[in-house]
C-alpha cells in the first residue's frame, strides 16, 4: 500500500500539470498530499509564548554536525532548511551522514529548494522542479516529506504559495536575522542577539546559516547562552507554531544507489 502511494506521489509531484488536475478519492486519504489547493500559509513569527525557534539555512554543509552536537548538548531542538545542491551536494556520503544525524537527533528538516534560486523569478514548472528535487532527496535520505519550506531570500509570490499548498507545505520566514549571510562580523551578530534579548519579544524565529564556521563556533554558542539566560524555551518551527506536524509523511529512508546524484 505504501509503495503504491509513494510511487504515485513521486510521479504526480514530478509533473506540475497534475497540480490542477489531481486525482481525488475519499477512499484514498493518502492523496491528501496532492489534493490540497489554494495558497500556502506563510509564517514569520511563532505563536507559542516564551519560545525561540533557531533556524539554519543553506546546508547541509560541513559545520552541520558541529551545530547539531552543540544543540544536542544544550537540549535544544532546532530547524534546518536544507538545499539539495547549494554549498554541497546532498547526496555526498558525508552530507548524507550529517543530515541523518541531524534528523535522528530530533531536529526538524525542512526544504530550502534544490539550488537556492529566487523562486519569484521562476515559472510554475521551474518552481515545482526546485521543490521536487530536494523533496525527493529528503525522502530518500531521511524518509520524510517536508511540511515546511523556507523560500530562498525569503522571497515568495502567489505562484510560490500555490505550488507550496499543492505540495502540502507551509512557508516559514523569520522575525530575527543574525545577518551572518549579509557580512555581519561575529561581534555584530552577537550584538543583534544581545539587542534581541534586551527587547525580549514573546517569541522568535531566528535566521542563521549553517555554512559559516563563525556561526557554528562563535555566534551560536553566544546566542544560546543569551537566550537561555533570558528564560526562553527552544523549539522547532512546527512546535513553536502550536505543535503542528513536523512532516506530512514519515517512512523508511532508502539506500544509496547510482541514481542519488546532483
Ligand atoms: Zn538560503
Amino acid at each position: 500500500m505504501f509503495v503504491h502511494y509513494l510511487s504515485l506521489a513521486l510521479a504526480a509531484l514530478s509533473t506540475a500539470r497534475l497540480a490542477v488536475a489531481v486525482p481525488t478519492s475519499d477512499a484514498e486519504p493518502e492523496f491528501e498530499l496532492i489534493r490540497r489547493q489554494g495558497l500556502a500559509d506563510v509564517y514569520s513569527s511563532c505563536t507559542e509564548p516564551n519560545t525561540v525557534a533557531l533556524t539554519f539555512d543553506d546546508g547541509p554543509y560541513i559545520y552541520e554536525t558541529e551545530i547539531v552536537d552543540l544543540l544536542n548538548k544544550n537540549g535544544i531542538k532546532a530547524t534546518f532548511f536544507v538545499n539539495g545542491y547549494n554549498w554541497d551536494c546532498i547526496y555526498d556520503d558525508s552530507v548524507i551522514a550529517s543530515l541523518q544525524y541531524a534528523y535522528n537527533s530530533g531536529h526538524l528538516i525542512g526544504s530550502h529548494t534544490w539550488s537556492h534560486p529566487d523562486l519569484t523569478t521562476l515559472s510554475w514548472d521551474e518552481i515545482h522542479d526546485e521543490m521536487w528535487k530536494v523533496e525527493l532527496a529528503l525522502s530518500r535520505i531521511i524518509g520524510v516529506w517536508p511540511a515546511w519550506m523556507r523560500p530562498p531570500y525569503g522571497n515568495y509570490n502567489d505562484l510560490v504559495r500555490s505550488a507550496s499548498a499543492i505540495r502540502n507545505q507551509s512557508l516559514v520566514i523569520w522575525d530575527f536575522d543574525s545577518q551572518d549571510s549579509d557580512g555581519a562580523s561575529v561581534q555584530e551578530s552577537e550584538q543583534y542577539y544581545t539587542d534581541l534579548v534586551n527587547q525580549h519579544p514573546s517569541n522568535v524565529i531566528a535566521l542563521n546559516h549553517e555554512t559559516y564556521q563563525t556561526t557554528a563556533e562563535q555566534v551560536l554558542p553566544f546566542a544560546i547562552q543569551a537566550l537561555k539566560a533570558k528564560g526562553y524555551n527552544f523549539a522547532t518551527v512546527a512546535e513553536c507554531l502550536g505543535g503542528k506536524p513536523a512532516y506530512h509523511g514519515v517512512f523508511s529512508p532508502g539506500t544509496k544507489d547510482s541514481s542519488w546524484t546532483c
